[in-house]
């Protein structure tokens, strides 16, 4: 029986085991790269705590977990480009290997920034790991070494992914029906 949140999402992109399938093979590749180095993996809140918690399992290494907030401003499905740290790392990154885990690249202003800040932080070495790809909508270019998947320019929500901070729960990454964007 589906669920009252199942039933918002009109079409499924991903399912859960496509996820949980790209996410295995993602920590493989990261385990092997960073082979007999130690690593900070760095999320990005809200949207990749799910997807963090998921590839560090596939990540055979010794590791740290640290997290930042971001906000940008605008509505619920646009950008406006003007973002701020609202959650800073607890941890030093100096000279240090760190790995961005973010859900999703857009615009790719959320991370631009980021990691201009990290990197003026003198770190050993950064990339990027994202699930979610919409090249499409990019406005910045930027550098994701470890891609899960690409997808087309709709607005997406489940596994760690929300709209008006529901739907972060479902298993699987889908799209609204029109009428809940409607709605709001
Ligand atoms: P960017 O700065 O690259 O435009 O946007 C990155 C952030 O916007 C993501 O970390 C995510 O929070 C949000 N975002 C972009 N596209 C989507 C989407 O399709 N669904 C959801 N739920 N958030 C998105």
């Amino acid at each position: 029986m589906l669920t009252k949140l199942e039933s918002d999402v009109q079409e499924i992109l991903l399912t859960e085991k496509e996820i949980a399938e790209k996410v295995k093979e993602l920590g493989e590749k990261i385990t092997e790269d960073y082979r007999d180095r130690e690593l900070v993996v760095v999320g990005v809140l809200k949207g990749a705590f799910l997807f963090l918690s998921d590839l560090i399992r596939h990540i055979k290494l010794p590791l740290s977990v640290d997290f930042v907030a971001i906000s940008s401003y605008g509505d619920y499905t646009e950008t406006t480009g003007v973002v701020k740290i609202i959650k800073d790392l607890d941890e030093s990154i100096e000279g240090r290997h760190i790995l961005i885990v973010e859900d999703i690249v857009d615009t790719g202003l959320t991370l631009d920034y980021l990691l201009r800040i990290i990197r003026a932080r003198k770190p050993a070495s950064v990339r990027v790991c994202a699930l979610l790809d919409k090249p499409t909508r990019r406005r910045v270019e930027v550098d994701i070494h470890y891609k899960g998947f690409e997808i087309p320019d709709k607005f997406v929500v489940g596994y760690g992914l929300d709209f008006n901070q529901k739907y972060r729960n479902l298993p699987f990454v889908g799209v609204l029906k029109p009428d809940i964007y409607a709605g709001k």
